[in-house]
């Protein structure tokens, strides 16, 4: 049990919660009343306390501006049917948060300051965590470079900070994509499996113009003259083909999913055969010529699982079946169930907050 004994809490004065209309979470839009606060200076990690979420400053020479030393994660807490709040698979987003950092030069914390934080934010901050089906409170953890100065260098300081929100249902509205055959998002070596700023920043443009297109989104690729196929946007992705659910194996150019990793869990719960080998967009376009792909999905904890409705692969537009109650939303009406209560948590990945 983390106790809340080291750590200081200064409460807000005045809430916000009374301002907020829990009908309209416009995503990324509404913070709860705190956030926890860290520094990294002289080797350690230090003066770890929740306050009222508001500004920080600092000089606009810190590295992290300039250098992208920078690396986030996204995670959420739940309303259980029984009322307590469940923070999902802690564990989980640590060890990749820690895998992000490293590959940043960036320095570890331990898990249990990470822990101690998170459960005492969301027990601070419970009374934000909606209760509509679908809705969730986000939770952003991140660092950044706070060293002042301009030189390129690895930063010696650092600051943690972590924000909630509130979201509602992502209105999953099935996705048009493109296979992206100029542009890639990462490449091996490079830092496509960290959670980092400068990924976001690089996919903007390829994004962007795929969406001036008419699409919502790309399917990314390695690169290679096969096309084979690594995410969706900012979303691991899918395949039902033949009834088997397939997604790209993990690399060091793929995001390494907690939404990826619970669905193939839960799929093999279900009895649905997984596959977690390497898709090219050859493959997929011959699959839907024979009329086997069945579905086709992104996961994230953002949206949990979003339905693609059409690929285009090199020019030519193929519509995909998003079935009602396919291997989708099977998986994901399982994950929403354990993520409540109504589910046994047979894998201990709630964090159960008792309020
Ligand atoms: C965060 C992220 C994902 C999804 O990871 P989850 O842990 O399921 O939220 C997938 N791809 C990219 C590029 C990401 O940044």
């Amino acid at each position: 049990m983390i106790t809340t004994e080291s750590m200081l809490i200064k409460k807000t004065s005045k809430s916000r919660l009374s301002e907020v209309d829990f009908h309209d979470l416009e995503f990324g839009k509404i913070i709860s009343d705190h956030m926890v606060i860290s520094d990294y200076k002289n080797d350690d990690w230090s003066n770890l306390h929740i306050e009222p979420f508001g500004d920080i400053s600092f000089t606009p020479t810190i590295l992290a501006l300039h250098y992208g030393q920078m690396v986030f994660e996204g995670m959420k807490a739940f309303r259980m049917t029984d009322g307590n709040v469940s923070i999902f698979r802690i564990e989980k987003h640590y060890e990749r948060f820690m895998r992000s950092l490293d590959r940043m030069c960036m320095p570890a914390m331990s898990l249990r300051m990470f822990e101690e934080g998170l459960i005492n934010l969301i027990k601070l901050d419970a009374p934000w965590v909606p209760s509509s089906e679908g809705s969730a409170l986000y939770i952003r953890p991140f660092v950044f470079a706070s060293e002042e100065r301009f030189g390129v260098k690895i930063s010696s300081e650092y600051k943690y900070i972590v924000f909630s929100g509130p979201v509602g249902p992502y209105y999953n509205k099935p996705l048009r994509v493109k296979v992206e055959d100029h542009y890639i998002r990462a490449t091996h070596g490079g830092t496509g499996f960290a959670k980092c700023a400068g990924n976001y920043g690089g996919s903007f443009y390829p994004t962007h113009l795929a969406k001036m297109q008419g699409f919502d989104q790309v399917l990314w690729t390695d690169g290679s003259p096969d096309l084979n196929i690594e995410e969706s946007g900012t979303m691991n992705v899918m395949f039902v083909i033949d009834g088997v659910l397939v997604t790209p194996p993990l690399s060091d150019s793929i995001l390494d999913g907690v939404t990826r990793d619970s669905f193939l869990t839960l799929a093999h719960e279900l009895g649905i055969h997984t596959q977690q080998r390497t898709v090219s967009a050859l493959e997929l376009e011959a699959a839907l010529q024979k009329n086997i792909l069945n579905e086709a999905f992104g996961t994230g904890t953002a949206a949990v699982a979003g339905p693609i409705q059409s690929i285009d692969i090199k020019g030519k537009d193929y519509s995909v079946p998003v079935p009602e109650n396919g291997v989708m939303v099977k998986i994901k009406n399982l994950l929403t169930d354990i993520r409540t209560g109504k589910a046994p948590d047979k894998y201990h990945w709630n964090t159960v907050i008792k309020l």
